[in-house]
């Protein structure tokens, strides 16, 4: 038998002892600066996945480095039977970012959205006659405790955990004569990401978010945005729905919010906010070292215009992309978050061969890039970054057209 503190290669150790559940990339990151990280081998890569839309202020940020190390040598964690100072900083200033309410805060996306449906529940209880049914979209994405998987209108999450937990219903992504037909009394709210991230960056259409907020209002039912990945500036706004100028009941952001710490929320405005002590709870949840990372980040997004800058650098993206890009695909997408959307079914390949070439995309299924970089990067990341991808889908296509490859 081997010994087990032998190491192999890292893939190997890897295999022996964590689960399944992730197909990784053959790469092994040791370090980050702002939107660079660098491999075991010491090589440089430009990083447009950034955590997937966590690294908001890019890697080790000198304003979050700073925050978490003094917080650290304070008090890291308390519970929540105690008053801690920031966490209720962080609540008053997320009071200022779009959504006026109470917060409860988690470690994660899934665990904000846990609390919104809970929230949800107990206020049918009190408000529709028990009505607990929630409806979100196809193609959605909301988490993956097994209530959130339920919440996920993607059956290939389900279908290993099959029986779902009763009380979510499914519809299609903007089509509100769809939703309108799928409320009854038993409907209590209407969960939606206002762009679906891992969908493949889709975002909702004109129109739609304000005929759902209509529809809410005029059958008595919460609206539920899930921002955890369109929230903390990404799209261009700091949250995407005042893009839309449709305001929620409840808003859950996690991902960007601690720059890299695990944190999550779940946003209530008064005429959501139901819960009383003991009814819901986690212990690590808006533990200080937490929302000191939190507000130091939404302190540099504020104090560097990043939301401004989102979404100027989106546009300069979306217009380099639409010249230099267009015989491969087109964009779609707000802010820094893009996808590209390829003619050709090349994503895996082309994913592979810009880490080849030292760029970080993440691609989703066969067409679909998704570039969800720091906020904090500029034009000349841009030209770099889409000089890689045209020179990688320049081969790939160049490789499908030669004689030999058609014929093959
Ligand atoms: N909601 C959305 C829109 C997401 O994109 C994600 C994660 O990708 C989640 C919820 C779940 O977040 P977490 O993985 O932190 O639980």
């Amino acid at each position: 038998m081997t010994d087990p503190m032998l190491p192999g290669t890292i893939s190997q150790d890897e295999s022996r002892y964590l689960m399944h559940t992730f197909r990784r990339q053959p790469l092994e990151l040791v370090r980050g600066e702002g939107a660079r990280v660098w491999d075991a081998d010491g090589n440089r890569l430009l990083d447009f996945v950034g955590g997937i839309a966590v690294n908001v202020l890019g890697h080790a940020h000198p304003a979050v480095v700073r925050a978490i190390a003094k917080q650290a040598a304070t008090l890291i964690h308390t519970s929540n039977l105690y008053y801690t100072r920031p966490q209720v900083e962080l609540a008053a200033r997320l009071n200022a970012v779009g959504l006026e309410g109470r917060c409860f805060f988690g470690n994660s996306g899934a665990e904000a959205n846990e609390a919104a449906v809970k929230l949800a529940r107990k206020w049918g209880k009190l408000n529709r006659d028990g009505a607990f049914e929630v409806i979100s979209a196809m193609g959605s994405f909301h988490g993956r405790t097994l209530a959130m998987v339920a919440a996920t209108g993607q059956p290939k999450y389900q279908a290993p955990y099959a029986p779902m937990p009763d009380g979510f219903r499914h519809v299609p992504f903007n089509d509100i004569d769809a939703l309108r037909a799928a409320v009854t009394e038993r409907t209590v709210a209407i969960l939606l990401e206002p762009i679906q991230g891992e969908a493949g960056v889709i975002p909702a259409a004109q129109g739609y978010l304000r005929a759902v907020r209509d529809l809410c209002d005029g059958e008595n039912l919460l609206l539920v945005f899930d921002e955890i990945q369109t929230g903390m500036g990404r799209t261009g706004d700091f949250y995407a729905f005042q893009g839309y100028g449709v305001v929620p009941d409840v808003v859950t952001l996690a991902k960007g919010l601690g720059g890299g710490v695990p944190i999550g929320v779940c946003i209530a405005a008064r005429r959501a906010d139901v819960f009383e002590p003991g009814d819901h709870g986690s212990t690590f949840g808006g533990n200080p070292l937490a929302c000191a990372a939190a507000l130091a980040t939404l302190g540099v997004i504020e104090e560097e215009g990043l939301v401004a800058s989102a979404a100027a650098v989106g546009l300069y993206f979306e217009r380099q992309a639409a010249t230099r890009l267009a015989p491969f695909g087109a964009t779609r997408g707000r802010g820094l978050m893009q996808a590209l959307v390829l003619n050709d079914p090349i994503a895996q390949e082309t994913q592979a061969a810009a880490l080849h070439r030292g760029l970080i995309v993440n691609a989703i299924g066969d067409r679909v890039l998704r570039l969800v970089p720091p906020l904090t990067i500029g034009e000349p990341e841009i030209d770099e970054a889409i000089h890689v991808i045209e020179v990688c889908l320049d081969e790939l296509t160049a490789h499908a057209r030669t004689p030999e490859a058609s014929e093959a």
